[in-house]
């Protein structure tokens, strides 16, 4: 549930948004008390049939925002469902994703009678397959597998009467634009559409453009209060002793209770879950080379606090909605200050605060101008560490150095005995996508088809 605080600017509840009761009362059940402004800006419009371009990130309540009024025009829509044909159709860049909407259809669909199913790579597609040939009215897809069974005739999109495009612009930076254009050519023209992106990146306005038809724009950037709450600290520390420094966090601070961790690779990852189960720190990964039934079970694990640490890839971790994580760490820092954005923005959810730590090392100081750039201010240092390496503090280029060069600067001091104060508590701002500073999207990566999900 999003924190009472960010939604104070919305005046007026769910019964101004003429959304039935069926959906009404789901949402007196699951305490939704007022709209976010993302729903209260754009359901009068959806429920109507207009299309929409939302630029709005997760965090806002954008799920419901478009879930509701779909539900709702298959609720004033019911027709019997033909084998393998399609009535809504949802598509979104990851598996996690892909399930996290699939699994609010279930709740906020839960008094009508509806046939939904998820498909996405990295299973076989036995089940998909089954589910979709009885037909369904609500498909959850990644579009690569998407793209695979309709190329294999085992579903229909002729019928298709409201379409999703999430995460829009992440779809596009991994590369399924050719994708997506080739299921739309295959979904009549005449339908609702509706698109929600975090940026709006002009490959989006241009996408926008062939495909809504006169949408209305609902721009809404993550509630201030909640974004507020992240303390967000930068430790420099020399590559070699990323691990210990590592140990040392976890160790002292039992307020770390649930933590996502970030690493740049798969291996590292990896790499560093490992080592935290070594230390019997109850530690699950996720990335791209686990299968989905690990993945989904990995994660099962941690939102219900099972485990302690999370270790993921950006890639898993996008979409990822799970309460309660305390603290994010940057194992390694990331090159995108988009991705760091992301990243810290999986913390201080639903109203709780949060920290995010940054390790730094010499290499990657180059990556940290960029993200304080972008951000448009700098993190705070911290010194307090026992590992904390000033000629990383100081260095001037930016770069990753050759290790000779690294080995070179000698160990970092030791020790374990100080208090490193990673406590919640202070509130600190950061910024969304958007940079501050100009206002302006932050740059994307272009296309790279190989971080596809399926
Ligand atoms: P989303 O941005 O769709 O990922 O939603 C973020 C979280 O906010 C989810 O846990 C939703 O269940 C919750 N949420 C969405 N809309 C509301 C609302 N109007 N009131 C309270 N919680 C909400």
């Amino acid at each position: 549930m999003l924190a009472n605080a960010s939604v104070q600017a919305v005046q007026s509840g769910f019964e101004t948004l003429n959304l039935i009761n069926s959906i009404c009362k789901v949402l007196r059940e699951e305490k939704y008390v007022l709209p976010t402004p993302i729903q209260e800006q754009a359901i009068p419009y959806l429920v109507e049939g207009r299309d929409l371009l939302g630029c709005a990130q997760t965090g806002t309540g954008k799920t419901a925002a478009f879930a509701l009024p779909l539900l709702q025009w298959l609720e004033k829509n019911r027709e019997i469902v033909r084998p393998k044909s399609v009535r809504t159709l949802i598509l979104a860049p990851t598996r996690e994703l892909a399930a996290q909407i699939s699994e609010s259809i279930r709740v906020y669909g839960r008094y009508l009678k509806i046939k939904q199913a998820v498909i996405y790579g990295g299973v076989r597609p036995t089940l998909q397959i089954r589910a979709l040939s009885r037909g369904v009215d609500v498909l959850v897809a990644t579009p690569g597998r998407l793209l695979d069974l309709l190329n294999q005739r085992q579903l229909r999109l002729d019928n298709v009467g409201v379409l999703v495009l999430d995460e829009a612009d992440r779809m596009l930076d991994m590369g399924f634009l050719p994708d997506i254009k080739k299921i739309c050519k295959v979904i009549p023209t005449k339908r609702q559409t509706m698109l929600f992106s975090a940026t709006l990146p002009a490959e989006i306005v241009k996408l926008s453009k062939e495909f809504l038809n006169d949408p209305i724009q609902v721009t809404v950037t993550p509630p201030s209060s909640t974004v507020k709450k992240i303390e967000q600290k930068v430790l420099f520390v020399d590559r070699e002793n990323k691990p210990a420094l590592l140990e040392s966090v976890l160790e002292e601070d039992q307020s770390i209770y649930r933590v996502l961790i970030f690493t740049r690779t798969k291996h590292g990852a990896d790499r560093v879950a490992k080592r935290l189960i070594k230390l019997k720190i109850p530690t699950e990964a996720i990335h791209g080379n686990k299968s989905q039934p690990a993945r989904l079970k990995a994660l099962d694990k941690f939102r219900s606090g099972r485990v302690r640490v999370l270790v993921a890839t950006d890639i898993a971790s996008r979409g990822l909605d799970v309460d309660g994580i305390t603290h994010v760490i940057n194992y390694d820092l990331p090159k995108e200050t988009e991705n760091y954005v992301h990243r810290i923005g999986r913390t201080a959810r639903a109203g709780m605060e949060g920290i995010a730590l940054s390790f730094c090392d010499a290499g990657e100081k180059s990556y940290l101008r960029r993200i304080e750039t972008e951000i448009g201010r700098p993190l705070n240092v911290d010194q307090a560490h026992p590992f904390h390496d000033e000629s990383i503090a100081n260095k001037k280029n930016g770069g990753r150095k050759p290790d000779s060069e690294k080995f070179a600067r000698g160990r970092a001091r030791g020790g374990k005995s100080r208090s490193n104060g990673y406590s919640a508590g202070k509130n600190k701002s950061f910024s969304s996508s958007q940079n501050r500073s100009s206002g302006k999207p932050i740059n994307r990566k272009k296309n790279t088809r190989n971080k596809r999900a399926s």
